[in-house]
């Protein structure tokens, strides 16, 4: 990975200077909200759904005991700008942007917390490009316990054992079903599944991240008068479904062939879904959403 500049506690830094105390709260106990966006590189430069990702992290602060103002539209903008040209970052890339307490405190800080956006490398996806399921024995974590709502780095641990548990059984990702027994996400994307032309999805109290992704590509089909039924979800839909993906920030749209099925083909919707995603978020339809931001440079 590059050693970008990075903008680290109100400085621009390279990414190897911009560090931790061994014992501060973020790096012992996972203390941290954070979001991750995508920023497309066409004539100009698009970043998809700003306001959305700004306003889930200013959730994420207040849920998690923060009670600071979540960073402005303008001044993201102008240190995304500011990281181009230091990076000179010509293709696609996407940014992490992160609150986190850089101080030695315990779990229970409150600390003001230090902000940082850091640059990766990130292409869009291929149209061919899919990847392999398989529903774990690993739960969705319990809004009653650590509310997946939170977009914060200890949650993810639980992606990881369920992540850990889908590899070591062949498979590239993990479906994780919540404590009810209903199917729920993945370790760090939303599912959905066609069945006989209806699309589905859980519903958000299914213990999911409320995806921005998962927003965009229900707005897509009902734009398109598809049938869209948000609903709980149960294993059995999952085995009798003709075409399932996945969506996120990062997964964008992708394809999903479960491990124990051996006949698979990419299907129409999620195809269609794939297209009119990959027309959104460089805003060549759905303007009427206002969903990108143009920079400029
Ligand atoms: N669920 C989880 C657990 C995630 O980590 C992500 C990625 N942020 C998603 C769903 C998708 O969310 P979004 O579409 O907002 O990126």
């Amino acid at each position: 990975m590059r050693n970008y500049f990075v903008y680290y506690n109100d400085n621009y830094v390279k990414q190897s200077d911009a560090t931790l105390p061994v014992l501060s709260a973020s790096t012992q106990f996972g203390l941290n909200v954070f979001e991750g966006i995508r920023i497309y590189k066409e004539d100009s430069y698009f970043i998809f759904r700003l306001e959305d990702h700004l306003k889930r992290l200013n959730n994420s602060l207040r849920l998690i005991g923060f009670d600071i103002e979540v960073i402005s539209n303008l001044e993201f903008l102008a240190i995304i700008k500011k990281l181009i040209i230091l990076n000179n970052l010509k293709s696609d890339f996407s940014v992490r942007f992160t609150y986190l307490i850089n101080e030695i405190d315990s779990w229970s800080s409150n600390k003001r917390p230090t902000f940082f956006i850091a640059p990766l490398i990130r292409k869009r996806n291929s149209a061919d490009f899919y990847k392999t399921m398989i529903l774990t024995k690993t739960r969705r974590i319990s809004k009653l316990a650590m509310n997946p709502r939170v977009k914060c780095g200890a949650n993810y641990i639980n992606g990881r054992y369920a992540l850990l548990e889908a590899k070591s059984k062949g498979a590239d990702l993990p479906i994780l079903k919540n404590k009810d027994g209903f199917i729920s996400e993945s370790s760090g994307a939303c599912i959905f599944l066609v069945k006989k032309g209806v699309v589905i999805t859980p519903t958000l109290d299914c213990d999911i991240l409320e995806s921005i992704t998962r927003d965009t590509v229900i707005k897509i089909f009902l734009k398109n008068k598809y049938k869209i039924e948000e609903r709980p979800v149960k294993e059995e839909d999952l085995n009798e479904s003709d075409e399932i993906f996945i969506c996120g920030s990062a997964a964008e749209i992708t394809p999903i062939k479960l491990i124990n099925k051996s006949d698979f083909r990419i299907g129409d919707l999620t195809k269609f879904i794939f297209n009119e995603y990959q027309l959104a978020i460089t805003n060549k339809s759905y303007n009427d959403y206002s969903w990108t931001t143009k920079i400029e440079i």
